[in-house]
């Protein structure tokens, strides 16, 4: 039997990141760790929260074909390790994606058989007034970063009809109860078997 590959979209600030990592630390799920060519910032760790690239060996990851997918977000590239998921997986285990919505419309349509029985989708939707309070609260992005991921966030949310499920966040707990519940009627599915 397979594992289930979740992937997980939704703005900057819907909590996103947070459900993946500590459906991780329960030892639900693994998380895949992207690759990418922004800047860490402050207490991220290269290897645990991304694998940080110079703009040049991203590139040359993309031209030998290591990357399930990968695309430009807010400026810089990220970027997901096929290899790394399919092991994964192959083993029987869950694994996480925290990925925009390029990203995952490229992962829907790949043709890996692996990919394509595992696979399944969230949206997480926060209501506009109440991401941009997130946003500001958290004090770790300039007023123009700020401004761009509200833009993008507009622009995310449009293409949630795209996901086979929508988590309408609400607090911490209520999203990780339905999170968690959402990874466990996934598990039962036929086709993993
Ligand atoms: P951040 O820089 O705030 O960590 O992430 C910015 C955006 O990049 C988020 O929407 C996140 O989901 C997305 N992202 C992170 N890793 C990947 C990846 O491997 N591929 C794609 N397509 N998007 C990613």
């Amino acid at each position: 039997m397979i594992g289930t590959l979740l992937i997980v979209s939704g703005p900057s600030g819907s909590g996103k990141t947070t459900l993946c990592r500590r459906a991780e630390a329960a030892g639900l799920t693994s998380y895949s760790i992207s690759c990418t060519t922004r800047q860490p910032r402050p207490g991220e760790q290269d290897g645990v929260d991304y694998h940080f690239l110079s703009p040049e060996s991203f590139a040359e990851k993309v031209k030998s074909g290591e990357f399930l997918e990968h695309a430009t977000v807010h400026g810089n590239s990220y970027g997901t390790l096929k290899a790394d998921i399919v092991k994964l997986l192959l083993a029987g285990k869950n694994v996480v994606m925290d990925i925009d919505v390029q990203g995952a419309a490229s992962i829907r349509a790949c043709t890996d058989e692996i990919i394509s029985k595992a696979y399944a989708d969230v949206y997480i939707h926060v209501p506009a007034a109440e991401l941009e309070a997130r946003l500001r609260g958290r004090q770790t992005d300039a007023e123009d970063v700020i401004q761009l991921r509200l833009h993008n966030a507009a622009m995310e949310d449009a293409r949630q009809g795209e996901y086979q499920f929508a988590l309408v966040s609400a607090d911490k707990e209520s999203d990780y109860a339905r999170f968690t519940a959402l990874l466990s009627t996934l598990s039962m599915r036929t086709c993993l078997h």
